[in-house]
């Protein structure tokens, strides 16, 4: 895991591995309190990390998976206290919660999700975890980092800024290669498109992201890619539309999101299809065209 300082107290810690769900990059503050918002280097290495540095609390950026995985094994085994922001920390306090909050039981996968993801990433609920704020962050910092909701991606997603250095930390606005990603009932391209705006409004110099490596040239170029995926993606779902096809089922079938529903082996098919799904219905709601659909 590799340090550097964006601003005064303010560390970005550079995960070893990027492009992967099992680890993501994050942010240190060290201040009255010290906090880490995200960053898992491995479940044992982000444990040695938290006791190392003393952690206060660890952060969540938001609910899903991949963020979260750990953060059980930080409740129990370490004195840091795990939270998340106050929109999303109800979503990881049971099952029940969660597999409504991602749409996994109405959609039939979540018994698949806990046999497959949550397993294979070591997720475990959390019944106990706290929520914070935003503005939290910003005390914390010292005013070094300034917290800027960002939804779309997750209702309470958000990015932070330190003018210091003029970084941004686009957490999960998707500028990795799987990104971006909305493939939630509750993912909103509406959104996502004005956090993106938001995001090349501050004219950042260097941009952190929850999932790949810093860039730290053609800002413009790596925030506008996510827009032209989606709008590359948008017309292909609406050309299906105008072709005839009624429901996103049938829309999916197209694999306009992914080319194989079988990347990750037979067993996940219906996960993959129900993440596609879950992509047209986003698309078909941003064209207004959700309402046409029959149920
Ligand atoms: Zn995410």
């Amino acid at each position: 895991m590799k340090r550097f300082a964006i601003a005064d107290g303010v560390e970005y810690l550079e995960a070893p591995k990027q492009e992967s769900w099992m680890m993501n990059n994050g942010l240190l503050i060290t201040g009255e309190e010290i906090i880490m918002i995200d960053g898992r280097f491995g479940d044992e290495g982000t444990l040695a990390f938290i006791r190392d540095n003393k952690v206060n609390r660890y952060f969540i950026s938001h609910f899903h998976i991949d963020h979260v995985a750990g953060a059980w094994r930080i409740a129990g085994e370490t004195n840091c206290q795990p939270a998340l922001n106050k929109t999303e920390y109800k979503f990881i306090q049971s099952d029940v919660a969660l597999s409504q909050a991602t749409g996994y039981q109405q959609g039939g996968v979540y018994h698949l999700v806990k046999s497959i993801l949550a397993h294979g990433m070591g997720f475990r609920c959390i019944h106990g975890i706290l929520p914070y704020e935003l503005a939290e962050i910003e005390v914390i910092s010292k005013g070094q980092l300034r917290a800027i909701q960002a939804p779309g991606h997750s209702p309470g997603h958000f990015c932070l800024y330190a003018p210091q250095s003029d970084s941004l930390f686009t957490c999960d606005l998707g500028l990795d290669r799987f990104g971006p990603w909305y493939g939630f009932p509750h993912c909103n391209l509406e959104h996502y498109l004005s956090s993106i705006e938001t995001a090349e409004e501050l004219k950042a110099r260097q941009l952190f992201s929850s999932h790949s490596p810093m860039i730290i040239e053609s800002v413009e170029v790596a925030l506008n890619r996510c827009r032209n995926i989606i709008e590359k993606r948008h017309s292909m779902v609406l050309s299906e539309w105008y072709k005839g096809k009624r429901t996103a089922r049938e829309i999916s079938g197209e694999n306009i999101f992914y080319p194989r529903t079988d990347k990750f082996g037979k067993r996940a098919i219906p996960l993959m299809s129900f993440w596609q799904e879950s992509m047209v219905r986003c698309h078909l709601k941003y064209a207004g065209l959700d309402n046409e659909e029959p149920l």
